[in-house]
């Protein structure tokens, strides 16, 4: 049943249209200062979410307060998932946010269960835990607080300022577990970054926020990804934007080609027909095999960025966190955001 004839009583600012399948559904509430979204608050039954199967990433635990995302990046590669609570991968994804208010009570219980082994849990790997929302409902302080306090490694993926407001709480409980923190910022020019990701903080503030990282004492990478091909993937234009990056004192930079995934390919390729429709016809060469780009492409983006970032000193990649126990590598407790390839290796993402 599509959404839009039941009604629930908002925040005191009206009535707004529901999900009548959302499960868990408390209310759904539109407020000034969030014109055009609308928050449906649920009380989600499960806070960890385990990815399952065979699957490149080094982590296998993950936490998701929010589904949808106001960032709007038109490439985000989690919009599909927005189809499952029947809404579109489009518009919806950017202002149908779903809410899970109880989330942090729901992961202490579940990492107080004696099964629970301590594994790294990841944030920001499918939508964005400090998108514009979080300045509403602040659930991260807690989700942290529950993940530190079990001695639980935890990693963030963002692009959304709003991290600085934990940041004091972020440098504590990083001296009790590891912790890992990456931006993202895919590009420098604000005419672009207003066409593609429309609801982001602007590329200079996400190099602020790495600046602040970086100040609070926390090491912190940047996702430049995706690199967009002819649009970003210039020699200049990733030269320019990783000395920007390196400046703002990142300890590491991953630089990952656009994945075009169901959902993702239509809403991305509208936007690209409507604005460089003179780009078309290199894209669905490009992408003729599906989601991901040709392997010529990569290898050429490879070979143009690896250089750039040793020179940049940000081969490292995206800072890591492994698990406390047992038993500790030799060199530190790292593990990966994301895989990480040999320097400079471009890949596919997930984002936050
Ligand atoms: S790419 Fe990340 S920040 Fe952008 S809409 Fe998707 S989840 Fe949000």
């Amino acid at each position: 049943m599509r959404w839009g004839d039941q009604l629930i009583s908002g925040d005191g600012v009206g009535q707004e249209p529901t999900l009548p399948g959302l499960r868990g559904l408390l209310r759904s509430v539109r407020t000034p200062e969030f014109a055009g979204t609308v928050f449906h608050e649920v009380e989600a039954r499960s806070a960890l979410n385990e990815v399952r199967g065979p699957s490149p990433l080094p982590f296998r635990w993950t936490v998701n307060p929010y589904r949808g995302c106001s960032h709007a990046c038109l490439y985000c590669f989690a919009r599909n998932t927005h189809t499952y609570l029947d809404l579109d991968a489009g518009h919806d994804f950017d202002s149908q946010i779903v809410v899970k208010v109880n989330v942090a009570r729901v992961l202490e219980k579940e990492l107080r269960s004696r099964r629970w082994r301590r594994e790294p849990v990841a944030m920001g790997t499918n939508t964005d835990p400090y998108q514009r929302a979080e300045g509403r409902y602040r659930l991260m302080p807690d989700i942290v607080g529950a993940l530190a306090r079990s001695g639980t490694p935890l990693s963030v993926l963002t692009k959304g300022t709003v991290l600085a407001r934990d940041l004091p709480l972020l440098a504590a409980v990083a001296r009790d577990v590891p912790v890992g923190l990456g931006v993202s910022i895919a590009l420098l020019a604000r005419d672009l970054q207003h066409q593609l990701e429309p609801g982001t903080p602007s590329p200079q503030a996400r190099l602020d926020l790495v600046r602040r990282i970086t100040d609070a004492g926390l090491p912190c990478g940047v996702m430049v990804a995706p690199v967009l091909p002819l649009l970003t993937d210039s020699a200049d234009g990733l030269d320019a934007l990783l000395a920007r990056i390196a400046a703002a004192g990142a300890s590491g930079a991953t630089v990952l080609a656009l994945h075009l995934r169901p959902g993702t390919r239509e809403w991305f390729l509208a936007w690209l027909v409507r604005e460089r429709p003179d780009l078309v016809p290199a894209y669905e060469r490009l992408y003729r095999r599906g989601a991901y780009v040709d392997p010529a492409y990569r290898r050429a983006l490879s070979e143009r960025v690896g250089p750039l970032l040793r020179a940049h000193g940000l081969a490292g990649g995206v800072p890591t966190v492994r698990p406390p126990a047992p038993p500790p590598e030799p060199g530190g407790e790292q593990l990966s955001l994301l895989p990480l390839p040999a320097p400079g290796t471009p890949m596919g993402p997930p984002d936050g």
